[in-house]
């Protein structure tokens, strides 16, 4: 049809979002309906730290059209900072070292966020009863987008942008770290889960420092399968230098947006991952779990 935009080479596959059940602002039903207003064909559900989400991806599969790749964005903690790593077609299952090490970041998760609420709470018009009504379900993974939404109904600040600045800085007073497996462990712990590993936008870790390429080589050694590298955080130099990399150590090349609903300026489909990644990637998970197609 003539009034179709035009969305570029098909299949179109955004392999990386958020959903309400961490720190996304849309249910994955509204997710995947986004999905298909977006032209996507494929997208990957990989909300923080948890599949919460899995049981509702048949629906909303069935509902938008759209297929899905059930993955999850695991925590992981270096050197004091954060590190992400996105495990795609791993085992759900709660008794996976995966789902163990998940369950134990999240009980830290909860515990840090009330920390942190108590800190801002002496300076700003903030209770835990606040940010706990931002959330979607008590199975949520609270992170500091909620305390964020929870400061944005307080007026306190205008948006989650504006939060993220100032009092959530890592470098504000009010920071509180939370528990989080170390990155080799976590690529071992989604093999043994049967699943796919993707350095999920390694671009700022790497960014003008040795000591974290060396662990990127140290996750490479451990088995990571993959590199996200076209995502929005990555500048043209940046892509060009992970492209590199990956070519290097024949590793796989993804893309994401990284959507977060209202929560983050990230766009469904604004980068994406190549058919024949995909072909690799569900050729290389060995769990029971596999995509859903409509
Ligand atoms: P946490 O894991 O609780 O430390 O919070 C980190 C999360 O906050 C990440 O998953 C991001 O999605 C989100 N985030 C980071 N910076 C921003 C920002 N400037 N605006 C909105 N969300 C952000
Ligand atoms: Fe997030
Ligand atoms: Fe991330
Ligand atoms: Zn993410």
């Amino acid at each position: 049809m003539s009034d179709e935009p035009d969305v570029g080479p098909r299949p179109r596959i955004d392999l990386h979002s958020h959903s309400s059940w961490s720190d996304g602002t849309t249910s994955v039903r509204e997710l995947f309906a986004d999905a298909a207003a977006a032209g996507l064909d494929v997208l990957a559900l990989t909300d923080h730290d948890t599949v919460a989400g899995w049981e509702e991806l048949p629906e909303a599969v069935a509902a938008s059209g759209v297929a899905v790749v059930p993955g999850i964005e695991v925590s992981a903690e270096y050197d004091g900072r954060s590190v992400h790593i996105l495990a795609l077609l791993p085992d759900p299952a709660a008794d996976t070292g995966l789902a163990v090490e998940m369950a134990r970041a999240r009980a830290s998760r909860d515990e840090r966020a009330r920390a942190m609420v108590d800190r801002i709470g002496a300076d700003h018009p903030l209770r835990w009863d606040d940010v706990t009504s931002q959330v979607a379900d008590d199975s949520t993974v609270i992170g500091r987008p909620h305390i964020a939404d929870a400061l944005v109904a307080q007026g306190v600040v205008t948006d989650r942008s504006e939060a993220f600045a100032q009092i959530l800085s890592p470098r504000g007073p009010y920071y509180v770290p939370y528990y989080a497996p170390d990155p080799v462990r976590v690529i071992e712990l989604i093999r043994e889960a049967g699943g796919v590993s993707i350095a999920a936008h390694p671009g700022s870790v790497t960014r003008g420092d040795a000591l974290p390429l060396e662990l990127l080589e140290a996750m490479v050694a451990a088995g990571l399968d993959g590199v996200e590298v076209h995502h929005r955080e990555h500048g043209s130099d940046e892509r060009e230098r992970l492209s590199e990399f990956a070519r290097r150590h024949d590793l796989l090349i993804t893309g994401g947006s990284d959507h977060h609903g209202a929560g983050k300026p990230n766009e469904l489909g604004e980068n994406l991952t190549a058919p024949q990644v995909l072909e690799q990637i569900e050729a290389r998970g060995t769990s029971g779990t596999r995509l859903i197609r409509p």
